[in-house]
């Protein structure tokens, strides 16, 4: 940009300095032309009065009455007045010279000169060019004559004078001085010249006599083009210095000679001279310029750099926008979609079907081939599931294991941690990890949370472009799958709280038994799997005795603590098998499968010492509290239904009660009993 307006400067002032110096010349070349033309004329007028001074002379009676002597003295003076005059000389008719300026050869003939032979058949005066004869000796310009004639026209003789190319030269001389003195020209270089119509030199300003030199046959154009066109000038090369020349031209026509001389005056000067003052003022403009432009350059150059310091600054920023704005977009998208797809976590209902969806969502949206999920119990040192994708599990767990102890494991275990790893290659190679070690290349873990709790952990390995080319897991990968983790830690909770809430439902508050309802269900339950299985079923009820007592004794919170005692033991004796529920207050349901007769007794027995065998604590102290059992039995010979069943039991135990308490009674089948005395339980 910079070299381009330099450039253009340049051209531009190329072009100027061009202009300027054209114009200039052109002017010049003008007043050249004026200069010539001005010297014409005066020289014409000199020549003009010249003829008109023979013309007079020729009329006047002097030259008819005078002696020799007189006229002798009177041409002198006239020589004397106007020294252009070379030579003056009068004949009489015979063409003897009577007198002259120059007396060397008196009396010499000329009767047989050329101009004397002119002078006898002409009129008035008249312009010969040249030299006449040998008269004067030197150099001569031209010569003029007139015949000296009678009044009554008879021919007396003739006068003749010689013209010096010393004294034109001079008048020229004295324009072409103006011309030196104008401050454009280098007189040294102003050179003119007179020429006759044939081109030859007439007088020079520089060899200062007439060398009848032929600056046709040189080879002057001007000389040529002066001959035949009004005044003007032309540019041309010196033919012997090389130089590059102005030459002016003007015409001195002189008419009244015969035949009419047209002469020319061309005045040369070196076209380098007349460009000086514009040379020297383009040295001072061109100082001046550099002194002022060159700081301006600088100062462009600067700012321009500034400029562009600030557009680069500006490009860099806009560019640096677009990528923000990009990766902006792409993240929102990204946890966009991730949080819609986290939010299908919610529909799931159970915690199997939730893991794995956790596990499919997080490969997914992180591009990592390999996946692991550890979730713990409720702490982090027992883990209850690890669930693995892309991987199997031993290399998931190998993975996880040196990913724990070498890249700051506590911390992820502690907080919202997180680990992103790239470029793992040797510590895998180096820990035998049954894995292609060159494909395993990043890493990302973060760990599953919601509140204060802690669930569990989420590993992500190698990570693959859509190329499937490895690459590292960028921030944006671990924001999305911190946000998944986020949501799959509130999943993980509400499932779990759902499931709390279901398991309360079920149970009773005081003591954590199955409540009246769930018991009953449960012994219907049981009671359908028995008749596909035919396997016993026992029912026991037990019934703390004298229960009333406690509270009223001591307290309705010591009663609740006896009873939640009570169920502890109960609890604790029962299989696993077995289902302990509390129906009543103080009563409790026992449905105890594949318990038969014989184990009935021993088991009902078991449930009795349990409570009655050591004395409760109790905030009022240790309490003896005893219970009475009354048990029945399901078999496939008696498949009685469970309304049933419970009413033998009751029997049972209304027979305890009624026998003294604290002991235990079985009916095993109805037939034991009559209808009676079922009825009496109630
Ligand atoms: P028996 O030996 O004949 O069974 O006599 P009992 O006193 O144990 O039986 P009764 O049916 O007369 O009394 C049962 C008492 O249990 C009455 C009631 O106040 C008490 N009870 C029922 N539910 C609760 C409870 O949740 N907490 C406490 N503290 N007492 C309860
Ligand atoms: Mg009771
Ligand atoms: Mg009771």
């Amino acid at each position: 940009m910079v070299v381009l307006i330099a450039l253009l400067t340049l051209l531009f002032l190329g072009w100027a300095i061009y202009t300027v110096q054209d114009k200039f010349l052109q002017s010049s070349s003008h007043s050249l032309v004026q200069a010539a033309t001005k010297a014409a004329g005066k020289l014409d007028m000199m020549i003009l009065g010249q003829y008109r001074d023979i013309q007079l002379l020729s009329t006047t009676s002097i030259t008819q009455h005078q002696t020799p002597e007189t006229l002798t003295k009177y041409l002198r003076d006239m020589a004397q007045t106007h020294p252009t005059y070379q030579w003056i000389g009068i004949t009489d008719s015979h063409g003897r010279i009577v007198a002259a300026t120059d007396m060397s050869k008196p009396s010499l003939d000329r009767s047989q000169s050329h101009w004397f032979q002119l002078a006898r058949t002409i009129a008035g005066a008249r312009i010969l060019d040249g030299q006449i004869d040998d008269e004067s000796g030197g150099t001569s310009a031209f010569t003029l004559i007139a015949p000296r004639r009678s009044p009554d026209g008879r021919f007396l003789g003739a006068i003749a004078a010689v013209v010096g190319v010393p004294s034109l030269m001079h008048l020229l001389d004295d324009t072409m001085q103006r011309l030196k003195n104008i401050a454009w020209t280098d007189g040294s270089h102003l050179e003119y010249q007179l020429l006759n119509e044939k081109g030859n030199v007439i007088g020079d300003s520089t060899l200062r006599e007439e060398g009848r030199l032929n600056l046709h046959q040189v080879g002057y154009l001007s000389a040529t083009l002066a001959g035949k066109q009004a005044p003007g000038f032309i540019q041309h090369t010196h033919p012997q210095r090389g130089t590059s020349l102005i030459t002016a031209y003007a015409q001195v026509n002189i008419a009244y000679a015969d035949p009419p001389l047209r002469w020319s005056i061309l005045i040369h000067v070196d076209r380098d001279s007349l460009l000086t003052p514009i040379h020297s003022f383009l040295r001072e403009l061109s100082f001046f310029a550099t002194l002022i432009l060159l700081p301006l350059f600088g100062l462009v150059l600067v700012m321009m750099k500034a400029l562009h310091g600030e557009w680069e600054i500006a490009r860099h920023e806009s560019h640096r926008a677009t990528q923000a704005e990009a990766a902006l977009t792409k993240r929102t998208e990204t946890l966009h979609t991730l949080l819609v797809a986290a939010q299908t976590l919610s529909a799931q209902q159970d915690l199997d079907g939730l893991l794995h969806h956790i596990l499919h969502l997080a490969k997914e949206n992180s591009g990592a081939r390999y996946a692991a999920l550890e979730v713990y119990h409720d702490n982090v040192h027992r883990t209850t599931r690890f669930l693995a994708s892309g991987i199997d599990e031993p290399a998931a767990r190998a993975i996880q294991t040196i990913l724990l102890n070498q890249a700051g494991g506590e911390s992820l275990g502690q907080e919202n941690g997180v680990i992103r790893l790239h470029h793992l290659t040797e510590q895998w190679a180096a820990h035998g990890i049954p894995v292609d070690p060159a494909s395993l290349v990043s890493f990302l873990s973060v760990s599953i949370r919601s509140q204060d709790r802690f669930f569990g952990r989420l590993y992500l390995a190698n990570k693959v472009t859509q190329l499937d080319l490895a690459e590292s897991f960028s921030e944006l990968d671990e924001q999305a799958v911190l946000t998944l983790a986020g949501q799959a830690g509130t999943a993980i909770q509400n499932l779990q709280l759902l499931h709390d809430s279901k398991e309360q439902a079920r149970h009773d508050s005081l003591t954590g038994l199955l409540n009246h309802s769930t018991t009953l269900t449960i012994l219907a339950q049981e009671l359908s799997r028995a008749q596909r299985s035919h396997d016993p079923v026992a029912v026991l009820i037990a019934d703390l005795d004298h229960f009333k007592k406690v509270n009223d004794t001591y307290g309705h919170p010591v009663g609740d603590l006896v009873l939640q005692e009570a169920a502890r033991r109960l609890r604790e004796t029962a299989r696993r098998s077995d289902h302990v529920g509390r129906v009543g207050g103080e009563e409790f349901l026992i449905v105890a499968p594949n318990c038969d007769l014989n184990a009935l007794q021993e088991c009902a027995e078991r449930f009795r010492i349990a409570i009655s065998d050591r004395p409760f604590d109790t905030t009022s102290g240790p309490l003896t509290i005893t219970v009475s059992i009354g048990a029945t039995i399901w078999s496939a010979d008696h498949p009685l239904n469970s309304e049933h069943l419970r009413k033998m039991a009751d029997y049972a135990l209304y027979r305890v009660k009624s026998r003294g308490r604290n002991g235990i009674n079985i009916v095993p089948h109805p037939d034991t009993i009559s209808a009676e005395q079922l009825k009496k339980t109630g």
